[in-house]
């Protein structure tokens, strides 16, 4: 790794017409971490990663990619996987590679060997030589996946990289973000779903309508919230409500989310639960990214 900043933008601005998508946003990416971009549907999160790409361009502010620059002049060093995932059907699977390692300047007997490894090493050797319209959903994403990586970038940018996963798929995108990492690349992914940046982000930024409410390292951002207790139970969560020292309860009916007051007595919180509900688990911690949002989000000013 030779540079310290993968990406930065400064009060960067961007309108569709009247929509106003992406509204004063700066962000810092240091480089060499897995950085979570996170928001609800239509938050501007595409938008934020068409521009790092120089896909669009700002309308005010500024945005650079690897220590300041434009991201077309160092589109080599760069992965990008688009929200919009598709293949050209009629072409082989290992010919599409090798043609997406060709453009980003791969030598084509390189660009040969290194779709081949990939294709093997993620399960899909026999592949190769089938054309892309006969792979499933998720096998598709995984080679656009593999295409993303083949001329091993610098920085990697996944737009929903998790969206229409199954379970195993989920963990396999999860385990190649970590090894990026491990090999000092730096990933931005953005997702609606909080849980998935929980697991994996050194930092995230909360953006919504345009404009981001949140940023940090994730262990700031969530030590922020105050504390909470996860109650894993069996029984009626109505009698969960008013709770003393219960500040909010966000219930999923088999688990809950309590966010506790500032002054509250965790023990006391306990013995409160005790007989009214089958307790499985009561697990101290800091509250949830998706409970943090809601409050950031709540208390965000929206004009
Ligand atoms: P999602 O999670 O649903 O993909 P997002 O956070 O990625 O959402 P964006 O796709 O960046 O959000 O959209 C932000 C806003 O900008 C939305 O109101 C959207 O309708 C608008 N927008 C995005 N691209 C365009 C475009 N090319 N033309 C007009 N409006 C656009």
């Amino acid at each position: 790794m030779n540079y310290s900043t993968a990406v930065q933008l400064d009060k960067v601005w961007k309108r569709f017409g009247a929509v106003e998508a992406v509204r004063g946003v700066s962000l810092h990416v240091p480089a060499g971490c897995i950085y979570g971009l996170l928001g609800p549907n239509g938050a501007g999160k595409t938008t934020i990663i068409r521009m790092i790409m120089s896909i669009f361009f700002a309308d005010e502010g500024q945005v650079s990619v690897l220590d300041g620059q434009d991201a077309a002049a160092v589109k080599d060093r760069l992965g990008y996987l688009p929200e919009e995932k598709g293949l050209y059907k009629k072409m082989k699977v290992g010919e599409l590679m090798t043609y997406f390692a060709r453009l980003k300047g791969i030598e084509d007997r390189e660009a040969r060997r290194r779709a081949d490894e990939l294709l093997q090493r993620y399960g899909l050797g026999e592949w190769r030589e089938r054309r892309c319209e006969a792979l499933s959903k998720g096998m598709g994403q995984k080679v656009q996946l593999l295409i993303t990586l083949i001329h091993e970038p610098d920085l990697v940018i996944l737009d929903e990289p998790f969206s229409g996963l199954d379970p195993v798929n989920r963990d396999l995108m999860r385990d190649v973000i970590l090894q990026m990492r491990r090999d000092g690349k730096t990933v931005i992914f953005s997702t609606h779903i909080m849980e998935q940046a929980e697991q994996v982000c050194d930092y995230v930024a909360l953006i919504n309508k345009g404009k981001k409410v949140l940023d940090g390292s994730l262990s700031e951002v969530r030590s922020s919230g105050g504390r909470a207790a996860v109650l894993d139970y069996d029984g009626d969560g109505h009698l969960l409500r008013d709770l003393p020292g219960v500040a909010k309860i966000n219930d999923s009916g088999k688990q809950a989310e309590l966010l506790l007051q500032e002054d509250a007595d965790a023990q006391q919180v306990l013995a409160a639960i005790l007989g009214k509900v089958q307790i499985r688990r009561f697990d101290l911690r800091e509250p949830s990214l998706h409970e943090i949002f809601i409050r950031a989000v709540g208390g965000a000013d929206d004009a």
